[in-house]
């Protein structure tokens, strides 16, 4: 058998409570014959409960949380706890997406945590990452790559793994508009793949679902689906319209 094929919304700080259980019944609907492909949707915080209420009823989308605190609970004002998301029903959560890295300068010691306290509290990881444009243009992307799933990765079993989805996203490409093109996405997915059998083995870098992010949308998401080691999108911008949405599910 195949790996699986995902689709997933991350939407960011974007919706209000009634926009999102909107979207939800509207991509619910659009999405319902494509029980093959799983759909993730990753609503703000105060939305999560409302959000996996509506969807009891789903067998193949579900809803994570776009962070987590690296603490487990205490004097933490504003933070949202791993333990917290898994009482509402969370099953994903996101860690690692690049503008956390960026505007919250998260670290790779930051991630560890968060991901160590997801793992307790049974949530599965989308482990984000990607280069930025000057690394890209400094023919740096395969080396920057490397070093951001080696930190990481390299503190988690491959027990611990197998609950992961990996997310390739280069920074250059997300919310801009601009694309990696099927053969930089191909190609990228193929060197992860190869990084993660020679961290762990190669059973799991090949049952590893590896997700590109950045720019995919209705009109280019098939191409990109079409490559052999692209499992399926993690989708921005696109994620708000369900009918793009509901496109991009249909693009397997
Ligand atoms: C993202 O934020 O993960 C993302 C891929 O955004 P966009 O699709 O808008 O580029």
């Amino acid at each position: 058998m195949g790996r699986k094929k995902i689709v997933a919304g991350n939407w960011k700080m974007n919706t209000n409570l009634n926009e999102a259980l909107a979207l939800i019944n509207d991509i619910q609907k659009g999405s319902k014959q494509f029980s093959q492909v799983e759909k993730i949707i990753f609503p703000p915080f105060p939305f999560l409960k409302n959000s996996v209420d509506s969807l009891t009823n789903e067998t193949t989308f579900y809803v994570g949380a776009q962070n987590c605190s690296e603490h487990i609970k205490g004097a933490f004002t504003g933070e949202v706890s791993a333990e917290m998301l898994k009482s509402v029903g969370c099953i994903y959560v996101l860690v690692g997406h690049s503008e956390r890295r960026t505007f919250f300068k998260e670290s790779d010691e930051q991630l560890i945590l968060k991901i160590q306290n997801a793992l307790k509290n049974d949530l599965q990881v989308i482990f984000c990452f990607g280069e930025k444009l000057e690394e890209r243009k400094a023919g740096r992307h395969f080396e920057t790559v490397k070093k951001q799933i080696e930190n990481v990765l390299k503190n988690f079993s491959e027990t611990e793994l197998n609950k992961f989805y990996l997310a390739y996203e280069p920074v250059w490409a997300i919310g801009t508009g601009e694309t990696a093109t099927p053969q930089q996405a191909q190609e990228m997915h193929a060197y992860i793949r190869k990084i993660m059998s020679e961290l762990f083995s190669n059973t799991l870098s090949q049952n590893m679902p590896i997700l590109y992010g950045g720019s995919c949308n209705a009109q280019n998401a098939k191409e990109l689906f079409s490559c052999a080691d692209v499992d399926g999108g993690l989708i921005g911008g696109a994620s708000l319209k369900a009918a793009d949405f509901c496109k991009i599910i249909a693009s397997f």
